[in-house]
């Protein structure tokens, strides 16, 4: 009896910590996205799902809820929120669909897509991150996921065609390679610009034809690579 007591004890702190930030994911979910139009239940209850704050450096715990981004380490950063919200609303990605990831970093946004669509290929070149980001989504209990240490600007030849391709990483223009690996039907999106700025952009594939739309301006981290930027 005691003995169990003093186990509800040890494991209270614990609780609370959980509670802490579920109720921060909340917030977020309410005052960053549904706020800001973000209405698809699958994103928003991927979002509120999963524990953004275990994806940062440890130095940003305590900001890990907040509106903005945040490093990662190797001198790259996991997207604000409502910027990883918007693109993966704007794939319009279904249960069954097969995704691309350019970009794993942190494996945050790799998690929220892991939620939402049956498997998620996730590039990324910097193997210490792919290496911490695949060990954490397998902690977290995710299987459906898949992890390349590559150039993600010429896609994963291997598994396309994929439904929805989402780049996390700015280029100087959209990679050929990845409207090529883009099924009928379905969407990429990508930030498009300069170094310092670009504007996310929208291609879908539709009877064949490659269609697009300009959304807002953003800015991300550079795309290195073959048709991305020189290092
Ligand atoms: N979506 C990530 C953040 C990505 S930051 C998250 O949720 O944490 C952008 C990432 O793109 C960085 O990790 C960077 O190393 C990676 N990257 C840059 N160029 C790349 C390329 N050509 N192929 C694959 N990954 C690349």
């Amino acid at each position: 009896m005691v003995f169990d007591q003093l186990r509800i004890i040890s494991i209270l702190p614990k609780l609370f910590e959980y509670m802490k930030y579920q109720r921060q994911r909340e917030r977020m979910v309410q005052e960053q996205l549904v706020a800001r139009g973000i209405n698809k239940r699958e994103v928003l209850g991927a979002m509120y799902q999963v524990p953004r704050h275990l994806f940062v450096d440890e130095a940003f715990v305590m900001r890990a809820y907040g509106d903005h981004p945040l490093p990662i380490g190797e001198k790259q950063t996991i997207s604000q929120p409502f910027m990883v919200a918007y693109m993966i609303e704007a794939l319009r990605l279904n249960k069954n669909f097969r995704v691309l990831e350019i970009g794993t970093g942190s494996g945050y946004q790799t998690a929220i897509l892991a939620e939402i669509c049956e498997k998620v290929f996730s590039v990324e070149r910097i193997k210490s991150l792919a290496q911490k980001a695949h060990r954490l989504l397998e902690q977290l209990g995710y299987h459906n996921f898949q992890i390349l240490v590559d150039d993600g600007s010429k896609g994963w030849l291997e598994k396309a065609p994929f439904d929805g391709i989402i780049v996390s990483a700015a280029a100087p223009r959209i990679p050929p390679l990845l409207c090529e690996q883009l099924n009928e039907g379905g969407r990429l999106i990508i930030p498009v610009g300069d170094e310092r700025s670009q504007t996310l952009r929208l291609i879908y594939k539709e009877g064949g034809e490659i269609l697009e739309e300009e959304k807002f301006n953003c800015s991300f981290v550079k795309l290195i690579g073959e048709f991305g930027w020189d290092k």
